[in-house]
This record gives C-alpha cells, sequence and structure tokens, in this order.
C-alpha cells in the first residue's frame, strides 16, 4: 500500500510551504482535512516539541496504519516583550482576531524601541509518528528583528512584521523559495526530511 505523509495542520498557509519542501521525498503529501480528519487538539503543552507531540500523536490515532503522521507547531518570540507571544503565537489577542490586528498591536508594544532591542525569533518543533509507533521531533530557527510598519504580502500570520536582515526584507517580501530556504520550519522540515530518508521506502 502507498506510504503517506498526513500534515496534521489546518493552516493552507503551512501545508503550501510544507507540500513544497517534502516534495522530493516522492511520498503524497495530504493535510490531515484532505485525510478526512478533523479533530480540535488542545496544545496544552509547555513546548513547542511538546505540542507538535500531541498533535501528531492525535492525527496517528485516527491515520490509516501506512501513514507517516507530521505536526508543527510554532511561534514568534520577541525577546523585548520576555519572548511573548510564544508557543501562545496563535492565540496572542484570541484566535479571531486578524493578524493585521495582531501585527499593529505588536509594533504598537514596540513604540519607541530602537533596533538593537527589537530582535526576534521564529521557532519551529516538528514531530513524527512512524507507522512503527516511533516518534521522532526537529526543531528549526530563524533570527530576525521586528519592523516598524507590516511590508509585504507573502507568507501569512507575523510574516509582514518579522524583518530578516541578511535580506533587507521580512519574510512576508521573500520569495516561497526564499523564505522555505532560511525558515524556522523549513530548517526543522529538512531536518525531519533526513530522519524520515532513513525509514522510507519509496518503490
Ligand atoms: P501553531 O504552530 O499553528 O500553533 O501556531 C503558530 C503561530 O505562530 C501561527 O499561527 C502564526 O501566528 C505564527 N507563525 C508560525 N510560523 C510562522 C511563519 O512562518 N510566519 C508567520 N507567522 C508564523
Amino acid at each position: 500500500m502507498e506510504q503517506k505523509i498526513i500534515f496534521a495542520t489546518g493552516n493552507s498557509g503551512k501545508m503550501k510551504e510544507v507540500s513544497s519542501i517534502l516534495e522530493d521525498l516522492g511520498l503524497a503529501v495530504i493535510s490531515m482535512h484532505d485525510a478526512g480528519i478533523n479533530m480540535e487538539i488542545e496544545e496544552n503543552g509547555a513546548t513547542y516539541e511538546e505540542n507538535a507531540l500531541l498533535k501528531a500523536r492525535a492525527v496517528a490515532q485516527s491515520a490509516g496504519e501506512h501513514c507517516i503522521v507530521l505536526a508543527d507547531d510554532s511561534g514568534l518570540e520577541i525577546d523585548y516583550l520576555n519572548r511573548e507571544p510564544g508557543v501562545y503565537s496563535a492565540r496572542y489577542l484570541g484566535e479571531q482576531t486578524s493578524y493585521r490586528q495582531k501585527n499593529q498591536n505588536l509594533i504598537e508594544r514596540l513604540a519607541g524601541v530602537p533596533d538593537e532591542k527589537r530582535t526576534a525569533r521564529f521557532v519551529c518543533a516538528i514531530a513524527a509518528v512512524l507507522p512503527d509507533g516511533r516518534e521522532l521531533t526537529t526543531l528549526g530557527v530563524i533570527e530576525g528583528r521586528i519592523g516598524y510598519e507590516e511590508k509585504g504580502s507573502g507568507g501569512f500570520g507575523y510574516d509582514p512584521i518579522f524583518f530578516v536582515p541578511e535580506y533587507g526584507k521580512t519574510t512576508a517580501e521573500l520569495t516561497e523559495e526564499e523564505k522555505n530556504a532560511v525558515s524556522h520550519r523549513g530548517r526543522a522540515l529538512n531536518a525531519m526530511k533526513k530522519e524520515l530518508k532513513k525509514y522510507i521506502t519509496v518503490d
């Protein structure tokens, strides 16, 4: 039976990035919704790794026995705000609040803060549950700074305010390929891809 990867997210922005990064594994990569799995998973872990594992395990219970289930948990850490919003990034100001509002709020909270104190990072943990029950996790980070205004229309979430000094652009101004090459999710997924290559067999 064909091996598949189910990615435990309902976020289409993430799904797009993940499918493109994992493309060369040669396996179908589908979202949990495409696999007919719809569930609310409580992310009550204290770390990105714990939350990613919680999601991967929950979906693995409903997935077919040949499936590899992957999940991620990620967030934005702003040093000046004691690493807020961190693991609460999706819930910051409430899940229903638009990212325009979340981003504006963060810019306002950093009003008057100089460049060198605007340091921030995106962090991403990827968890995998393999068909035999084995679990793996990887972590990826990208360092940057919070901008003074929203810039760019690519990516999703906090991308318009996350400035990457090496590019002189926000992650919302990078092409999909550029972002995937340096992003927290790209790095964590590439590390996971290396691990998975040891386990999967493509006929
Ligand atoms: P979760 O990993 O789905 O629990 O939520 C992580 C949240 O962090 C997302 O909803 C975004 O708000 C934010 N985030 C994570 N990765 C990115 C990214 O690549 N760009 C912008 N925002 C991100």
